[in-house]
């Protein structure tokens, strides 16, 4: 790459993230997550790497962070406050135990001591003859600010210790959650600015001209450390505190080696959650003080401890390119090609950005850097862009007109901002409309993958659904990878298939706007085949929770020839279900709302959210106190801690099958 690129990409970073400290550390506001912040950190300081002699003096990665505000007397700190070195992965987490072994010169295992991150701000407390007299924040590590009188006003912080010793300990000041939700809906109520997250009320909640707010904001702390401690392991150093009659996080664990270390860190970001304040991450320090002192310290942070950072949703990555996806209905969505990123334990690389009006809203250009959110099990999206780091190489992007299969025309219609191809003979599209029907939640056929039906398309052994119904051991046994058992399963599959009930042929069918809920209201409305094709406009828009949308595209789908001709197929080969009114069974689950957690190993999610549904039960997403069963799976989290909190019945998934199966 051009050294002048680099330098122009340095300074925008460094420019940035200055920008992004000052709305931290100073206004208390951030505008992005520290997960973004700390991926832009991250880019920086590999480029400094790279380029020593392009390190700016002003750089984020040349001093500790906050900025000290003028308005409170200042203090010189006798020993600096520093920062924590960042890992975000169980790799990085292995190289920093090998750094540790190779400067201690052993191979043998580290002792460390894991603490939660508290998400709040650093605070340094001097006791003299054990009354607190002194507290100040970390400042840029050097010199902070005197907020004794705010200190104060938390409770938790003993103004006389249990001893009298002369002692400077540091620790966390935070804001627990229902304090900062009570704290928002009192600004929501009163029209002030809201604040971003705990850690920003805390910070905001400190740093107070006048300590009557500080009190009124509810703070707490925990005590992590002592100056200069006499005791010979941080573990003591814990002991000592709570003796002393601080408030220590008891959380804490020592671990033997780093895979123990892994395990806490694993343990803690499935069940942060259940706590009541914030935390970003898992502090992990060397144990023994005689190691930490042979180790020693950066400009910025310690050398015998980092911090491991949870991942949040959000990421900012680059936008490699944008490629197009022509869907089963024909609706072409434009999907990122990332820069592989690391989001809530696993690599992205592609992203939805849904239509190309969002393309244009966002201003989304390629060779971008954009921030990437994953919602939930869904796919993730694109849904801004950092504008500051787009450089004179980032390239608009001109939706294309026609289609990238088939080559038609593609259609925008007024009302809706996607995207169609309408040929019908567009080979994207038919192959996605047989994915549709073979998957699980449609036609199940087990052994009939993605792969297998784009095979078949292009050896031109099918080409819409009715064909499937046509293979035959021949034709199968010829393409590769099948073996004749997997061809008999795949036979057999094909033709059990064909016992399905009119919901799910209906679903199978991939009708645009018509998913499982609206496939089985017209089942038990239209009861076949026959009378559903004859729907018409006015009966559909009567239905309960059908709009105009979903009616329009029943009668768009039923008035062409070629869809009849298709579902007359099905017909003929024997697919033709009358409704069914299943007498819902009776159960525990009757009328109860019950929740499912954990990894289901014998039956699927939907399988059980399915059978539950058919008991009448409504299945939910979180615990609450209205929860009757939860359902656990395997390495369930915090859903089963607060079950069990909650006193709710717990049924693992042996249990359940037990009570599917009447035993
Ligand atoms: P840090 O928050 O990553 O880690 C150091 C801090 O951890 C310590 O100073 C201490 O306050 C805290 N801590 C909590 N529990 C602890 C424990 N048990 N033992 C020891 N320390 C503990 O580093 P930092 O320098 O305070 O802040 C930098 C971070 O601030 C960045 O990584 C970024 O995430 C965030 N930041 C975000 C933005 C934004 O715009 N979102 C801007 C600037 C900085």
């Amino acid at each position: 790459m051009n050294i002048l690129l680099i330098k122009e990409e340095i300074k925008n970073l460094v420019n940035l993230l200055n920008k992004y400290s000052y709305l931290y550390y100073v206004e208390d506001n951030p505008e992005i997550n520290d997960t973004q912040y700390d991926m832009l950190y991250k880019k920086l300081e590999k480029l400094e790497h790279q380029y020593p002699e392009l390190i700016m003096k002003n750089s984020p990665t040349q001093r500790v962070g906050d900025i000290v505000l003028n308005e409170f007397k200042k203090v010189e700190h006798t020993t600096p406050m520093l920062s924590l070195s960042n890992t975000f992965s169980y790799e990085e987490l292995l190289d920093f135990d090998s750094r540790i072994k190779k400067a201690l010169k052993t191979n043998d295992d580290i002792e460390y001591i894991c603490e939660l991150k508290i998400d709040g701000l650093a605070v340094s407390l001097h006791y003299e003859n054990g009354e607190l007299i002194k507290a100040a924040t970390r400042g840029d590590g050097t010199i902070g600010e005197d907020v004794t009188e705010n200190i104060k006003t938390i409770l938790t912080i003993p103004r006389q210790l249990n001893d009298i010793v002369n002692i400077e300990v540091r620790g966390e000041v935070y804001m627990p959650k229902k304090s900062f939700k009570i704290i928002n809906s009192e600004r929501e109520k009163n029209n002030e600015p809201l604040f971003a997250n705990p850690r920003n009320a805390a910070a905001g909640s400190i740093r107070q001209l006048d300590s009557k707010i500080t009190a009124s904001r509810k703070l707490s702390a925990f005590i992590y450390n002592i100056v200069n401690s006499e005791e010979d392991t941080q573990q003591k150093s814990l002991e000592l505190l709570n003796k002393y009659g601080f408030s220590i996080n008891n959380n804490y664990k020592l671990c033997r080696n780093i895979n123990e270390v892994s395990e806490y860190i694993k343990y803690w970001e499935l069940n942060k959650k259940t706590l009541p304040y914030e935390v970003d991450g898992v502090v992990i320090k060397i144990n023994n003080v005689n190691f930490q002192e042979q180790l020693g310290f950066t400009q910025k942070s310690p050398k015998w401890a980092t911090s491991f950072k949870f991942a949040e949703e959000e990421l900012a990555t680059k936008l490699l390119n944008i490629e197009l996806s022509v869907g089963r209905t024909g609706i072409v969505t434009p999907v990122a090609n990332l820069e592989p990123v690391n989001i809530s334990g696993s690599v992205v690389s592609k992203a939805s950005l849904h239509n190309k009006d969002i393309i244009s809203e966002l201003d989304i250009r390629i060779g971008d850097t954009v921030v990437v959110k994953k919602a939930g099990e869904i796919i993730p999206k694109v849904i801004k862009v950092v504008t500051e780091l787009r450089t004179e190489n980032s390239e608009k992007y001109i939706f294309p007109e026609n289609c990238p299969s088939c080559n038609s025309i593609l259609i925008s219609e007024h009302e809706n901002p996607f995207t169609r191809c309408i040929n019908k003979n567009c080979p994207e599209q038919n192959i996605k409309k047989i994915i549709h029907f073979a998957s699980r939640e449609a036609m199940n056929i087990d052994g009939l993958g993605d792969k297998l039906i784009i095979n078949l398309f292009e050896k031109k052994l099918i080409s819409n659904i009715t064909d499937l119904y046509s293979l035959n051991k021949e034709e199968l046994i010829n393409l590769e990878r099948m073996g004749e058992k997997s061809v008999n399963n795949l036979l057999l599959a094909i033709t059990n298939s064909k016992k399905v009930s009119l919901d799910k042929i209906i679903y199978s069918l991939g009708i645009l706007n018509v998913g499982k809920k609206a496939s089985s209201i017209l089942a038990e409305y239209y009861k076949n085949l026959d009378k559903f094709i004859s729907a018409t406009y006015d009966e559909l828009v009567t239905l309960s929770d059908f709009g105009e949308i979903t009616a329009k595209s029943i009668i768009e789908f039923l008035s062409s020839e070629e869809n009849i001709e298709i579902i007359k197929k099905l017909q003929e080969i024997g697919i033709d279900p009358i409704f069914e009114n299943i007498e819902k069974e009776e159960n525990i689950f009757s009328n109860k709302i019950v929740v499912l957690t954990g990894k289901l190993v014998k039956l699927t999610r939907n399988e059980a959210k399915e059978y539950l549904e058919t008991c009448n039960a409504k299945v939910t997403n979180s615990v609450t106190k209205n929860t009757a069963y939860l359902i656990c799976g395997e390495k369930a989290g915090s859903k089963l801690q607060k079950a069990k909190e909650l006193g709710i019945t717990i049924i693992n998934e042996e249990q359940f099958i037990n009570i599917i199966n009447n035993k």
